[in-house]
């Protein structure tokens, strides 16, 4: 049994998203909370500057390095799988694009039969943990949360024509698609503010890392879930790299995971829970035979398409050479810079098909291009993106 210094309320396994809030909102009451955490500290500063984003999200140092598998239906190409491994998680590498989901998806998971998800009963959380900048309805937006909505701040011109083209073809503009409409197109709402990002763990963990009952353990990997019977009453983790001694942490009320999509069955297959033939055939120790844990994975395979501009200076002539000079000053100087924007600008949710209610495509348009095949390098020549992707794919996966 460890001792004392070990023994806490809450073991948190993750310090991505919703690990952050949870250290957060747990440890408001007093609990003493640990939060293990596989990545290091956020020091990377491209993790801070917005436009990092294209260097951090193929990082070796930040990411899991996960791939697809090759599969028939993906012309046997495989993918990276991009999942941060740093505090904030992949807040810390991800899009910084504001989006919530639709009163429809809440209420068709509460209808499956989970109690507490319905819009109206997330909607308190979503307005709590928000600080919204700009225009929103206070009925439905909060002003006075820990993480900083924003509204872009530079109005590019080949954006301003795609929503326009969009309009002509009877598409509206939706001033605030975070109201509980998404439907239409405009500017996306954005986690930056004062130019830097806003991770999770720098809207939620920051605040509290200091309090007494709350420790932060990094590069410490969970290793598996520690079980008395059928109740998970610790984890093991490794601290440093690999071949890092053992050590055990214990939770007199829970342990939560919160690993992410693809870690967290990994190690609860890991921990014997899981479909009794896979654990079989990989050795393990039968917990608990659970057919669910890894499969049902569900992802937006995204589609890009690039087009070369004529007559116009894109994020790709601004973001090389001389320009890129005056737009680090400009960064410095808290001017709206191309360094302080999501990669990803203009959203347009649409229908597929006009017999449908709601919007079931998402396309994302930025005045820049990359490299075929790439995402860390832009083209030379100036140019613009626009993907697409099913906001409900029907297709799934396993882990
Ligand atoms: C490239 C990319 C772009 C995205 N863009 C957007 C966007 O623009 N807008 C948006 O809303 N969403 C976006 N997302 C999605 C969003 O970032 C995720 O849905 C969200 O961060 C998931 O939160 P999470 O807490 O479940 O996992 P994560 O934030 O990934 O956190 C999991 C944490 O657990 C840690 N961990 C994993 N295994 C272990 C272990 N065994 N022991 C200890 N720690 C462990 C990881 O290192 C990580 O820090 C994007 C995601 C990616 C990857």
């Amino acid at each position: 049994m460890p001792d004392n210094s070990d023994v806490f309320d809450y073991v948190i396994v993750g310090a991505g998203t919703a690990g952050s809030i949870l250290t957060n909102r747990l440890s408001a009451d007093g609990a003493r909370v640990c939060l293990l955490e596989a990545g290091p500290e956020d020091y990377h500063p491209f993790i801070h500057i917005p436009a990092g984003y294209i260097k951090n999200i193929y990082s070796r140092k930040l990411t899991w390095n996960f791939k697809s598998k090759p599969t028939q239906h993906t012309a046997n190409r495989s993918f990276i799988l991009p999942q941060g491994r740093v505090i904030g998680g992949s807040s810390s590498i991800n899009g910084l694009n504001h989006v919530r989901g639709q009163p429809s998806d809440y209420d068709g998971w509460s209808q499956l039969g989970n109690q507490g998800w319905s819009y109206s009963e997330v909607l308190p959380y979503f307005k709590r943990s928000e600080k919204r900048i700009g225009l929103g309805n206070d009925e439905v937006r909060g002003r006075d949360g820990e993480l900083p909505v924003t509204d872009l701040d530079l109005i590019h011109p080949t954006c301003e024509a795609f929503i326009e083209g969009a309009a002509s073809l009877g598409i509206p503009r939706n001033p605030d698609y975070n109201r509980g409409d998404l439907a239409g197109l405009g500017y996306f709402q954005r986690n930056i503010h004062k130019v830097l990002r806003y991770s999770s763990s720098k809207a939620f963990l920051n605040p509290v890392r200091r309090l007494q009952n709350v420790e932060v353990r990094t590069n410490a990997q969970a290793s598996s879930i520690i079980f008395n019977g059928n109740l998970a009453v610790g984890v093991r983790y490794v601290r440093g790299n690999r071949n890092g001694a053992i050590h055990e942490v214990r939770a007199r009320r829970e342990v939560i995971l919160c690993a992410g999509a693809l870690n967290t069955p990994k190690l609860l297959q890991l921990s014997g829970v899981g479909p009794a033939d896979l654990l079989k055939e990989r050795g393990i120790e039968i917990q608990a035979d659970l057919r669910g844990v890894g499969n049902n994975l569900q992802d937006h395979y995204g589609v890009r398409m690039v087009a070369q501009l004529k007559g116009v200076r894109t994020f790709n002539t601004m973001a090389q050479g001389f320009p890129l000079g005056l737009e680090i000053l400009k960064w410095v100087f808290r001017r709206p810079s191309v360094l302080a924007v999501s990669p990803s600008l203009v959203h347009l949710f649409w229908k597929s098909s006009e017999q449908l209610e709601l919007p079931d495509l998402e396309y994302v348009m930025t005045p820049a291009s990359f490299r075929e095949s790439t995402v860390g390098l832009l083209d030379k020549a100036p140019g613009m993106t626009l993907g697409v992707w099913q906001m409900r794919p029907k297709s799934r996966g396993y882990v």
